[in-house]
C-alpha cells in the first residue's frame, strides 16, 4: 500500500506524491508557534504530530526539508511587550529560547529552517507589492492594506466554506476573526500609536505585515512557489490558511500546497486546550510536577492526529507505564546478547510486525494500530524469551527492528548511568546480604531507591535500572 494522508482540501484520503520527479525530496511547512508566551501541550501536539510525520517519511526513504516559522511581530506580541515596556525583540527572545528547549525536551527533530517572522519583512513587501499591481492588494482609508476577496473565487475552499452563504463583513484588520465575518483581509498593518517602536518603512508608510503573509512569504522564500504539505492545528484553516493560499497562489500563480494536513486538538473537559480559556498546561508545568518530556510525547504521539485528545493525569500515568514496558522489554534484549553480536535474520513472526508497524503508519500515520503492533511485538517476543527460544543473534535482530520502530517514535530510554554513590551502596548491599544481614540490605536498597534506581536481584547478580522507567 502507498503512504496515503487525509487531505483537508479534498477531504480524501490520498495516494502521497511528492513534486520532486525523483520522487525523493518533500518540502514541508509547518506554521510554528507565536512567541508571546510559553507554547501549551496543546501547541506541542501540533509539533508533536509533525514530527511523526517527517520521521515517517524518513523512514519511507524521502529526503524531507522542513520550515517552521516563528511569528515574532503580530497582535498579541506587540500587546505583550507594551505591556512590559520592553523592546519587541527582547520580550520574543525569552520565548524563542524556551520554546526550543521545550522541542528538546520533546524529542522533536529540529527543521532545517526557523524563520522569524521580523527578518523576512522586505519579502512580505515585495509579495505585498505584487499583490498591488495586480489590483488584488488595495490601501484603504486607514493606511493599512487589505486582500480584495473577490478577486480569489477560490477563498473559503480549504475550510469547505460556502462564501455566498455567509454575510460579508468590509474589511478586517484583527489576526484572527471567526468565519461568521469573512471580509477583506489585513496585509500590512499602517503603524499606529498602540504599536510603540514596532514598525518598518515600506512603500505605504510605516507599519508592519499581518500575520497570514509572514507565513506566505516565508515559505516561498524558503521552499519555493509549492510547497508537498502544509501542516497546523484545525484551528489554522481559517482564516489563516486560507489566506496563506489566496497571498501565495495570486502571487506565484502556482498552487501552494498539494497536501493539507490539520491535527485535532487537544481537550480539557470537552474544551479547546487554549491560552485564552486559561484551561492549559506548559510542559515546564509538567516538568516541574516530576513527568518527563519523553512522557509527554508519548502521551501527545500515540493518539491519532485527526482525534481529538483528552488531557488527563491518567493518561500520562498510563504513558509512563508503557514506557515502562516497552524499557524492559529493550532491557532484556540487550541483556540476552551482545555488542559483538552480529544480528540474525529476523524470524519471519517478528519481522511481519515490524513490518506492520510501517504500514499502518503509511494509512495515514495510524499511530494506535502502529503502537498495537509494537505492544505485540512486545509481548511475543518477551514469551519466546520465556521459552527460551531466541538466542542472541535474534535478540540482536529484534533489537534492530527496535531502533527503526524508534527512528519513527523517539521513545528510547535515554542511556543513564548510576554515580560512583550508588555503585558503592550496591557493593555494600552485595555484602550485607552475603551475610545474611537482611535488615542492613533492606535498609540499603532504600538508600539506593532514594538516589533514584531500583535494584534487581537476578541470578547473574543485582541490576540497577533507573528509577523513573520502573512504571507507576
Ligand atoms: P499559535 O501559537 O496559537 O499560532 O498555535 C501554534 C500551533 O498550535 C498551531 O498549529 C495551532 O493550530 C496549534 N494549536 C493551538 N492550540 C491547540 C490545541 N489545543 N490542540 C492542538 N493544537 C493546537
Ligand atoms: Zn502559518
Amino acid at each position: 500500500m502507498p503512504t496515503r494522508f487525509f487531505n483537508t482540501y479534498s477531504r480524501e484520503l490520498e495516494d502521497f506524491r511528492p513534486l520532486d520527479p525523483a520522487g525523493k525530496r518533500v518540502k514541508l511547512y509547518t506554521c510554528g508557534p507565536t512567541v508571546y508566551n510559553f507554547a501549551h501541550i496543546g501547541n506541542f501536539r501540533a509539533y508533536v504530530f509533525e514530527d511523526l510525520l517527517q520521521r515517517h517519511l524518513e523512514a519511507r526513504g524521502y529526503e524531507v526539508e522542513r520550515v517552521m516559522n516563528l511569528t515574532d511581530v503580530d497582535d498579541k506580541t506587540i500587546r505583550g511587550c507594551r505591556q512590559l515596556g520592553v523592546r519587541l525583540a527582547e520580550f520574543t527572545q525569552k520565548f524563542k529560547d524556551a520554546f526550543f528547549e521545550d522541542l528538546g525536551a520533546l524529542r522533536v527533530k529540529r527543521a532545517q529552517h526557523f524563520p522569524a517572522a521580523t527578518d523576512y519583512v522586505a519579502q512580505m513587501i515585495e509579495m505585498i507589492r505584487v499583490l498591488e499591481q495586480k489590483g488584488i492588494a488595495y490601501q484603504a482609508e486607514d493606511k493599512s492594506l487589505y486582500f480584495r476577496l473577490s478577486k480569489f473565487p477560490e477563498y473559503g475552499k480549504l475550510a469547505h466554506l460556502n462564501l455566498d452563504e455567509l454575510r460579508p463583513s468590509g474589511r478586517i484588520s484583527s489576526d484572527e476573526y471567526e468565519k461568521e465575518s469573512v471580509g477583506d483581509f489585513a496585509l500590512w498593518k499602517a503603524w499606529n500609536e498602540n504599536d510603540g517602536d514596532v514598525k518598518w518603512d515600506s512603500p505605504w508608510g510605516p507599519g508592519r505585515p499581518g500575520w497570514h503573509i509572514e507565513c506566505s512569504a516565508m515559505a516561498t522564500a524558503l521552499l519555493g512557489p509549492e510547497l508537498d504539505i502544509h501542516c497546523g492545528g484545525v484551528d489554522n484553516i481559517f482564516p489563516h490558511h486560507e489566506a496563506e493560499i489566496a497571498q501565495s497562489e495570486c502571487v506565484t500563480g502556482k498552487k501552494f500546497a498539494r497536501y493539507w494536513m490539520h491535527n485535532a486538538h487537544l481537550m480539557v473537559d470537552g474544551q479547546k486546550m487554549a491560552k485564552s480559556a486559561g484551561n492549559f498546561y506548559t510542559l515546564r508545568d509538567l516538568l516541574a510536577k516530576g513527568w518527563t518530556g519523553r512522557e509527554v510525547r508519548y502521551a501527545l504521539i500515540t493518539v491519532n492526529y485527526r482525534l481529538p485528545l483528552n488531557f488527563t493525569f491518567d493518561g500520562l500515568a498510563g504513558a509512563r507505564s508503557a514506557l515502562g514496558r516497552i524499557d524492559e522489554w529493550v532491557a532484556r534484549l540487550a541483556d540476552h546478547t551482545a555488542s559483538a553480536i552480529l544480528p540474525d535474520d529476523l524470524p519471519a513472526q517478528f519481522a511481519k510486525g515490524v513490518e506492520a508497524f510501517f504500514t499502518d503508519l503509511d494509512d495515514d500515520l495510524n499511530i494506535s494500530g502502529a503502537m498495537g503492533r509494537l505492544f505485540d511485538l512486545i509481548r511475543d517476543s518477551n514469551r519466546a524469551l520465556d521459552s527460551g527460544e531466541i538466542n542472541a543473534a535474534v535478540a540482536a535482530a529484534i533489537l534492530d527492528g527496535w531502533n527503526r520502530i524508534n527512528s519513527v517514535l523517539g521513545f528510547q530510554r535515554d542511556a543513564v548511568t548510576p554515580s560512583p554513590d550508588v555503585l558503592a551502596l550496591v557493593e555494600e548491599r552485595q555484602i550485607a546480604r552475603a551475610n545474611k544481614q537482611w535488615p542492613e540490605s533492606d535498609r540499603l536498597r532504600d538508600a539506593i531507591a532514594a538516589l533514584g534506581w531500583v535494584v534487581k536481584d537476578t541470578k547473574d547478580g543485582p541490576k540497577l535500572l533507573p528509577k523513573a522507567h520502573c512504571g507507576p
